[in-house]
């Protein structure tokens, strides 16, 4: 076997999967069909929950230097603003806004996080072929055979990987394209702010960028094509914005179509697809590469326990379920918004209506920041809950009273267990992370009774307890994983 791990694209979902297996000792190898790193901006808003990912990989300071907090999202109907959303507002996450940062900025941050798990990206190496039997993968990279035992398949929309599998990718094109200019713009706008006006004719889109720069992006004008790009963007935004919007100089523009489609599975034996390969859609709301880093994550997780027998097989149809579950949830929910921009008519009064009603009653600073920052997205599950932490739900990131927050107790990238305003409940097992949360953190977190939570890795609640259900105890101690060698910690914030 020439690698246990292969990792087929070095986009942001192959350098999170790559990054992430040999954090957890995975012998892996990650090619790329590109002769050197993507120097595209692409995608630039980073979300909260992808974030908390990404600050697992120790990047936590390096991304806050790097990138702009992105505050509010302002949206306009005929020049007129309708609606305003505070993301400053969003609780329960260390970082307390979106951020915007240019996609090859943050494929920057997740290359230093590889090179310091120990890896290098193989560029120039083209997936061509492969095959596979019970034990292995066979994969043709530019012409070299590669046997691996696992194959992760993050080579983007157009996947070869998917493409060998057969695996079918359906759903359709939006039919206008978009149009974008990165560059610095003389406008009166909020910099640290999104703007979007919204219009029959079609949708402009205002973000700020690091670095005093701006992104401005909309649909094209019918007929207009990939020459002058510049050109249609200055036109469409002095057309669509009701306030100045002067290009005073470039730093990226490019034309791109917008597809609605997801893979019919995630998983084909010992190959997974994650990322771009697995789902694409509009780019409302900045879901795209947010998606994809948690699909990454959340693979390598358990396919590192599984490759070393500590997880059998189907913890990946789990996940593989889990996945298509937020997958379906991002496309319809990325539809609705991008259809929602160009409403006229009727439909289009009765948004804003509704749009400015919300605000004003507060709904769209309670609901919307957490819902773009995928922080409310549930995994189905069942089983007993503590308060809001169920199976399947995300484990708030809040402070805790000794220092630090909640989510540092996942840092080690093991399972960890809380023990919310009560005595351990195992005493005798060897759980590898053990914290005793204390009366008052147990409510900031909404729990009212003493109680049992073990959270996996990704931060997600796998079983929840009340220490006076013993049916629900069980259940819980045995989900308790097994201690993977090294020394557990056990913290204590306050015994109650
Ligand atoms: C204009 C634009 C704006 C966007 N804005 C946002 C945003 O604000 N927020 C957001 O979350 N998302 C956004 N997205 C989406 C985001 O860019 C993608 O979701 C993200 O790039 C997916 O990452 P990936 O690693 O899965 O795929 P990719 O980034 O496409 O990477 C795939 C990699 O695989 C390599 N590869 C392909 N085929 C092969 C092969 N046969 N063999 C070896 N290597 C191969 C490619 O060279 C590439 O490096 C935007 C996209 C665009 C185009």
């Amino acid at each position: 076997m020439d690698s246990e791990a292969l990792v087929v694209g070095a986009g942001p979902t192959g350098l999170m999967m790559a990054t992430e297996l040999l954090r957890r000792g995975i012998d892996t190898r990650i090619v790329d069909r590109a002769a050197r790193r993507n120097p595209h901006a692409k995608a630039i808003v980073l979300q909260p929950r992808a974030l908390e990912v990404m600050a697992r990989l120790g990047l936590e300071e390096r991304i806050r230097d790097a990138a702009l907090p992105l505050v509010a999202a302002n949206y306009y109907t005929r020049g007129r603003r309708v609606a305003r959303i505070n993301f400053r507002g969003l609780k329960g996450s260390r970082f307390g806004t979106p951020l915007s940062l240019p996609q090859n900025e943050t494929e920057g941050l997740l290359l230093e996080a590889l090179h310091e798990a120990g890896g290098r990206v193989e560029y120039g190496h083209r997936l061509t072929g492969l095959t596979q039997d019970a034990d292995s993968v066979a994969a043709d990279l530019s012409g070299t055979a590669h046997r691996t035992g696992r194959l992760l398949g993050c080579d983007g929309a157009y996947s070869a990987v998917r493409e060998q599998l057969g695996v079918a990718f359906t759903g359709p094109t939006y039919p206008q394209s978009f149009v974008l200019v990165d560059g610095e713009w003389e406008t009166p706008l909020a910099p640290a702010e999104a703007h979007y006006f919204m219009g029959p004719a079609g949708v402009l889109v205002v973000v700020g960028l690091p670095g005093g720069l701006i992104r401005v992006f909309g649909s094209a004008p019918e007929g207009a094509g990939e020459e002058n790009v510049e050109e249609t963007v200055r036109a469409i935004a002095a057309e669509r914005s009701p306030v100045p919007l002067r290009l005073a100089s470039v730093a990226g523009a490019g034309h791109f179509r917008v597809h609605r489609k997801m893979a019919d599975r995630f998983r084909q034996g010992r190959v997974l697809l994650a990322g771009d390969a697995a789902h694409v859609h509009s780019p409302a709301g900045g879901q795209g590469l947010n998606t994809s880093i948690q699909d990454a994550h959340e693979a390598a997780w358990r396919l590192a326990d599984v490759i070393r027998g500590r997880l059998p097989e189907t913890a990946l149809g789990a996940w593989e379920r889990e996945r298509m579950h937020v997958a379906r949830a991002v496309v319809t929910d990325t539809d609705r918004q991008t259809r929602l921009w160009t409403w006229g008519g009727w439909r289009e009064r009765a948004r804003d209506l509704a749009a400015s009603a919300a605000e004003r009653s507060g709904v769209l600073d309670r609901v919307l920041p957490s819902r773009f920052a995928q922080m409310d997205l549930r995994y189905p599950a069942e089983g007993p809950a503590l308060g809001p932490l169920g199976p399947g739900t995300r484990l708030p990131d809040i402070p805790l009273p000794s220092g630090g927050r909640t989510h540092d107790l996942l840092r080690e990238g093991r399972h960890a267990l809380l023990v919310l305003a009560g005595h351990t409940p195992f005493a005798e097992r060897d759980v590898p992370v053990c914290a005793h949360l204390d009366a008052r953190t147990a409510r900031a977190l909404g729990v009212r009774r003493p109680g049992a939570v073990l959270v996996r890795p990704d931060g997600v609640v796998a079983a929840a307890a009340a220490l006076a259900d013993p049916t629900a105890l069980r259940r819980l101690e045995q989900l308790l994983p097994a201690r993977q060698g090294g020394s557990g910690t056990t913290t204590s914030t306050h015994h109650p």
